[in-house]
């Protein structure tokens, strides 16, 4: 299991700049459709040998910009309900703060874990002036330079030592482990907990209850229309978030929690109140996983006929950077669409770990690039030498080229929405990676 580490603080201090050096370049998603959330707000990442999830709380919110000082206070709640360590970031170079008082305090009084960082230290003559931090009365201060990289590998160390001990796995039986497993995202009130009462309902539902803390997952075991699987985080499901402004981050940050465990997501979506930009940014969190996605379109029996096929339109727009992701006509109150959405839930699973052997892939790209070889490009004709699947579980292409620099966008679209098309990925999302190689001898 991974653990989830928030990075708060106000703007300006230098988080996202924090974030970037923390993880390195990422792997860059490139789909059939353009439109794919591009932010790089959170990543995996390796911590001395444990995986980690880190996430900027300032990156999911829009209102973070915002010069008042509310943003941070909703940041640090967001990171103390989900979060298993918390980095907070001061500004080194600047005394605290109404904004950084009132932020540790939050902090203080809770149990989660933080790490305070005082950043834009960037030489050694500057760390004493940094120490007017202690007057927040913290007991520890690491002092970094995000902008340099000073400091940071402290920071990575400190980091490891105050991670949660890693869980002890969960006692599921050795036939629950090779259970697809199965998140159920959506905004709150969009259906999760009537459809999973359904699908635990509909024959039978085991729960693992696992003592502890309400962030220990629990999976239950669900057998419905002759499929088996895990739905896991039902805590998640369950817990009901408070009403109030922070409430979207809250939420982002239980979504990542759950997807980092699940090989498919259904997300569910309410036909009736309409897709909005939240279901679309959710999407964009499981795709950048490479997660097997299913759209769940709940709440159909509110609709009448004609008003159904407007509104599916209307969500298939705005989903549109995902439009190859199958939609389900549900409703978790009548039972609609559920014998459709678990027998897609089988067939996501058996693609999140489908393995192209080499050859196959070959011919066939054998076939595609000599009918349409990569476009020149300011006068430089790249190539494609050949293609393997790198991964499985989830499914990553890579493509060795002369030149990847010079392989444009669209034509990179092209190569994922072959792939998808030849060898039937239609929940997992198709990403290639390009690298550089150079002409082989022959
Ligand atoms: P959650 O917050 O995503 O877990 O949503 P809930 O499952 O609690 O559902 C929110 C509300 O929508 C409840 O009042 C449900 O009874 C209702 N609801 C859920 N699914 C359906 C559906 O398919 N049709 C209708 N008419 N109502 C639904």
């Amino acid at each position: 299991m991974t653990a989830l580490i928030a990075v708060v603080g106000r703007p300006n201090v230098g988080k996202s700049t924090l974030f970037n050096r923390l993880t390195g370049k990422k792997l860059a998603i490139v789909d059939d459709q353009p439109g794919v959330t591009r932010d790089r707000h959170y990543a995996s990442a390796h911590v001395h040998g444990q995986n980690v999830t880190l996430v900027d709380t300032g990156g999911f919110d829009p209102d973070s910009d915002d010069p008042m000082q509310q943003g941070i206070a909703r940041h640090v709640r967001a990171a103390i309900a989900e979060a298993d360590l918390i980095v907070c970031v001061l500004d080194g170079s600047a005394s605290p703060t109404a904004p950084d008082r009132e932020a540790v305090a939050l902090l203080r009084r809770s149990k989660t874990p933080v790490i305070y960082v005082a950043n834009k230290v960037d030489t050694s003559q500057q760390v004493s002036a940094a120490n007017e931090l202690y007057e927040l009365g913290i007991n520890e201060l690491v002092t970094v330079s995000a902008l340099h990289g000073r400091g940071t590998s402290e920071l990575a160390q400190a980091i490891a030592s105050k991670l949660p001990a890693e869980p002890a796995p969960a006692p599921v039986d050795e036939a629950s482990s090779a259970l697809p497993r199965v998140a159920l995202l959506g905004r709150p009130n969009a259906g999760k907990s009537s459809l999973f009462n359904r699908l635990a309902g509909s024959e039978r539902a085991l729960v693992d209850a696992r003592p502890g803390t309400t962030r220990d997952p629990v999976d239950a075991r669900i057998e419905s229309h002759g499929h088996r699987f895990l739905v896991v985080d039902t805590a998640g499901i369950r817990r009901r978030p408070r009403v109030e402004r922070g409430i979207e981050l809250v939420s982002v940050l239980a979504a990542i929690r759950s997807i980092e465990r699940a090989q498919v997501v259904i997300l569910m979506c309410d036909a009736a109140a309409g897709v909005s930009e939240q279901d679309a940014r959710l999407l964009g969190l499981c795709l950048e996983r490479r997660r097997a996605v299913i759209i769940g379109f709940n709440k159909t029996d509110l609709l009448k006929k004609a008003e159904l096929a407007k509104a599916e339109e209307q969500a298939r727009e705005a989903l549109a950077f995902a439009g190859w992701l199958p939609l389900v006509r549900l409703s978790a109150k009548t039972g609609r669409g559920v014998p459709e959405l678990v027998g897609l839930v089988a067939s996501a699973t058996e693609q999140y770990k489908r393995r192209i052997p080499t050859g196959e892939l070959n011919r066939f790209f054998k076939q595609v690039l000599e009918r349409h070889p990569p476009p020149t490009s300011n006068g430089r004709a790249p190539r494609i030498f050949y293609v393997t699947q790198a991964e499985s579980e989830p499914p990553l292409f890579v493509a060795q080229s002369n030149a990847p620099e010079y392989i444009k966008d669209s034509y990179k679209r092209f190569v994922a929405s072959q792939i998808r098309k030849s060898f039937g990925f239609t929940s997992v999302p198709v990403v290639v990676e390009y690298r550089k190689r150079k002409q082989t001898q022959r």
